[in-house]
């Protein structure tokens, strides 16, 4: 016996307004926090900047422009670096949300605040400058995740068998981590990008004929890109074919996070996964999940590659015959964007169903 219409409307319109409610939240979920407790001074000044917007006039304006214009998002022979919020800042914000994958509101709200002030590479975002984006995929929440390269594509151009040399150096190193540790970290940085592309790593004591150099150093150390102190940026590295990988010495730099304590600490493994994608000639990517992604949080670690990376450095070197991208697509079907299509899939035939259902009452 089929339930009376009036009683079963509002049944029916609760039920669809769940499941809009489950699918929003769903496609909001930010996948990265931010757990920041240290950092260059400067970055951490930036909150006072909170809801700053075109108009606004707030001390530390000129700073975040500096901020802006080292990783792209602003021309570096800006002059203007005053404390006005002009459309010139507007429009680099709305670039860097963009970029980010963070809601592009063009005010400096709390996401936005947080995210500039999270540890991140020394690379630049290249938005005006190298982005030369090949990939393309369009999830939910109107995200795009893609990956980047740098300007001119240039990748490593050894003839085939493309197998690359790397060395750790014995004097750029911090003093509490084991070289054994350091070694063995870098090992399984580098066979997982290995693992995708038909590029051999190997390791070697010879650190000046080395392709890929590997050093830890502290403030100016003449590459003319100097560190800032603990946090803030972590590392950088150079585009094919320089092969300098270098990183913050200021770091607390962890080989394991489970024995290491400190809420600062930055895991080293993550860091130079990353770092070796631009090695690679990969730039950054807009997609949180991915290595390629420029910021990480102290304790976050996120070194499996992601469906972005794998495309991006399969682009330019092609894939290694023994890797198949399918079992990544699997992994990745958790992840927010395809998932957000999904519900959404499932949301379009509940109300299908319900609207039938209406109408034949
Ligand atoms: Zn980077
Ligand atoms: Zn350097």
């Amino acid at each position: 016996m089929l339930p009376c219409r009036a009683c079963l409307l509002p049944v029916l319109l609760l039920g669809l307004l769940v499941s809009c409610l489950h699918v929003a939240a769903a496609a909001q979920a930010t996948p990265v926090s931010v757990h920041r407790t240290d950092g260059a001074a400067a970055w951490r000044s930036f909150m006072q900047l909170l809801d700053a917007r075109r108009g606004s006039r707030v001390v530390g304006l000129g700073e975040l422009k500096r901020y802006l214009a080292t990783f792209g998002y602003l021309p570096k022979s800006e002059h203007d670096l005053t404390d006005a919020f002009d459309e010139h800042l507007e429009v680099a914000v709305r670039r860097y949300q963009s970029m980010l994958s963070l809601p592009v509101t063009g005010q400096l709200d709390s996401a936005t605040l947080n995210r500039i002030m999270a540890p991140r590479c020394g690379v630049g975002d290249g938005v005006s400058v190298f982005l030369s984006a090949k990939g393309s995929q369009s999830g939910g929440g109107g995200t795009v995740s893609r990956f980047t390269f740098f300007k001119g594509e240039p990748r490593w151009t050894q003839p085939d068998p493309l197998v690359l040399t790397y060395a750790i150096s014995a004097t750029a190193t911090v003093d509490y981590l084991p070289p054994k540790a350091v070694r063995a970290v870098f090992r399984r940085a580098f066979a997982r990008w290995a693992q995708v592309i038909p590029v051999g790593f190997v390791e070697t004591d010879d650190y000046d004929a080395a392709d890929i150099r590997v050093g830890f150093y502290v403030g100016s150390h003449g590459d003319g890109i100097p560190f800032d102190g603990p946090l803030g940026v972590l590392g950088h590295a150079f585009s094919p074919q320089n092969g300098r990988l270098h990183l913050d010495a200021a770091e607390r730099w962890a080989v394991d996070l489970h024995t290491e304590t400190k809420n600062s600490a930055i895991d080293l493994e993550s860091v130079a996964t990353h770092e070796i994608g631009h090695v690679l000639g990969l730039g950054h990517s807009s997609s949180p999940k991915a290595v390629m992604y420029p910021s990480l949080s102290p304790r976050e670690k996120k070194t499996e590659l992601t469906v972005d990376d794998v495309e991006g450095v399969q682009w330019l070197y092609g894939s290694n015959p023994e890797f198949s991208l399918s079992s990544l697509y699997v992994q990745d079907a958790s992840m927010s964007p395809g998932r957000s299509i999904w519900l959404a899939g499932s949301v379009g035939f509940v109300c299908a169903v319900l609207v039938i259902l209406v109408t034949h009452l």
